[in-house]
């Protein structure tokens, strides 16, 4: 099956820090493929704008190397890299004075979808957003996206929000969280709302309960001073996992548009129940044989930093009464594994005499690789009698779809051509970051009051003994972190 590429209009993209890591790593490989996608139109043009003293030609050599470190197979496409590389121009610029303002404003055009990539420090977003509209670059069309971190607490997310507010309308805003952009998540609401089969037991009558678990095996080596002053809380929970349990427990929208979906998981922030300090399980890896404690990479001795959460919830609402959602996030661990698991209730009664029913379990798995696969109950073939196991239903798309080479488009990609068509859906509105940071916020000041000391966890584990209680207690355990 060939991917399906909707035409954009022609735009000028300029992204703010574009000799930056995220640039390099994420937003020009994944333009790059959109490019050979042929979804740039004719005339379209991405300008780099940061602080190094470059002109257009060593910016594209600049990012013909990022693709050849951070690109796929496409890097191979000689004559593709090189027409993409002529649609790429250069302004050096200072976010904070008024070098470069002039030069990027005779270069961008009117008549062309603008948008405006703020993938700098969120201290910079202000200072920008007063210059497009001082040097009468940004119009009431220009679309401007932004980065995480959005805040570190409900106070900062809400300055921020007030200074972009400043000078764009909400409908101009982008706040990206690239786990919306993900193939799979799209798949979720696709299942959810377009199968009979889901919708009728997506809720507490049929739902024992719900994990959502992010794992990663990478330490916070290299960024650790940074990390050391978020934590899994601020970094994962307040905005990718939070988004994943909007997803999974919203109400269906009305239709698939920005505001309607916005308003359904708004609704679900709203509903989450405070959590009970013994609900909540943080932990800081160890030294391993070869690898650094988290105090080492933080560059902290004495540091009360979590580098995993694990964490029980509810949502106060009818669908949800009494179902708990279990998250969990860490650094270090066994496996680098996202899944979303909703683990059906077990059937009350088994007319399988000495077998136990075996509950139906749906799988969302976002990487790896991305795919679901639906647990059923089947009889053990062969002799014997009747022995029942539980085998998954696999549903990965490459498989399903009947081709092994379908492209399954990367997040930020996908977000970036959202952006250009003007399609809010996967971007977090105002509202919802701050709802999300008023949920966080008591959460962590709990922790500072109490001066609450993170579990310590061996590294390649699933975090902390304590976490594995935390569902033990409930008679119920973690799914298996495997790649
Ligand atoms: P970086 O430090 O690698 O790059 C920063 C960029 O900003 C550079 O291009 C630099 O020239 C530019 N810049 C800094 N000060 C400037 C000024 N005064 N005027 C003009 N340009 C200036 O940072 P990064 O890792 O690319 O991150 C950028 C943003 O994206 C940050 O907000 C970060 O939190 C967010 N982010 C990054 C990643 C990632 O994987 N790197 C992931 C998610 C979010």
């Amino acid at each position: 099956m060939v991917a399906r590429v909707i035409p954009v209009d022609t735009f000028d993209l300029v992204i703010f820090g574009g000799t930056g890591d995220l640039a390099r790593r994420k937003i020009l490989p994944g333009l790059f493929r959109r490019f050979l996608a042929g979804q740039m139109p004719d005339g379209s043009r991405i300008i780099g704008a940061a602080r190094s003293d470059l002109d257009d030609a060593a910016y594209q050599s600049m990012i013909s190397d990022a693709i050849d470190e951070f690109g796929g197979p496409e890097k191979d496409d000689k004559e593709g890299r090189k027409a993409f590389l002529a649609c790429l121009g250069y302004v050096q610029i200072d976010a904070k004075g008024t070098d470069g303002w002039k030069d990027l404003a005779k270069l961008i055009r009117e008549n062309v979808v603008q948008a405006f990539y703020f993938s700098v420090a969120p201290s910079l977003f202000g200072d920008l957003a007063e210059r497009l509209m001082k040097h009468k670059i940004a119009t009431p069309h220009s679309r401007v996206v932004v980065e995480k971190p959005f805040g570190r607490d409900l106070e900062s997310a809400k300055a921020l929000n007030k200074t972009l507010a400043t000078h764009f309308d909400e409908s101009q805003i982008y706040r990206i969280d690239h786990y919306l952009g993900k193939e799979t998540v799209q798949n979720l609401m696709a299942v959810r709302f377009g199968n009979v089969l889901f919708e009728p037991l997506w809720n507490n009558h049929y739902v024992d309960h719900i994990q959502i678990t992010v794992a990663e095996t990478v330490g916070v080596g290299g960024r650790g001073a940074y990390y050391d002053r978020s934590g899994a809380m601020r970094d994962m929970v307040q905005n990718h996992l939070m988004q994943l349990l909007c997803l999974i427990a919203m109400e269906p929208p009305s239709q698939f548009g920005a505001d309607a979906v916005r308003d359904e998981k708004l609704k679900v922030i709203r509903a989450l129940q405070p959590i009970e300090p013994h609900h909540i399980v943080r932990g800081q890896y160890d030294a391993g044989a070869d690898t650094a404690s988290y105090r080492e990479d933080a560059e902290n001795p004495r540091s009360f930093t979590e580098s995993f959460i694990a964490m029980k919830t509810h949502i106060s609402n009818w669908r949800w009464s009494g179902v708990p959602f279990y998250l969990r996030t860490g650094k270090r661990m066994k496996a680098r594994s996202s899944e979303i698991t909703v683990v059906f209730q077990s059937l009350g009664h088994s007319i399988f005499e000495g077998e136990e029913s075996l509950p139906n379990i749906l799988s969302i798995h976002l990487q790896p690789n991305e795919g679901m696969d639906l647990q059923v109950t089947i009889k053990e073939p062969g002799p014997g009698g009747m022995r029942l196991v539980s085998v998954p239903l696999d549903m990965t798309f490459a498989d399903a779809l009947g081709d092994s080479d379908i492209e399954v488009t990367d997040a930020y990609e996908r977000l970036i051509m959202d952006v250009i068509r003007g399609n809010q859906t996967l971007f977090m509105r105002g509202d919802e970051v701050e709802a999300a940071w008023a949920w966080t916020d008591p959460i962590i000041a709990g922790w500072e009051a109490r001066n609450d000391v993170p579990k310590t966890y061996e590294p390649g584990s699933t975090g902390p003994e304590d976490a594995l209680m935390l569902l033990h207690r409930d008679g119920r355990k973690w799914r298996e972190v495997k790649g």
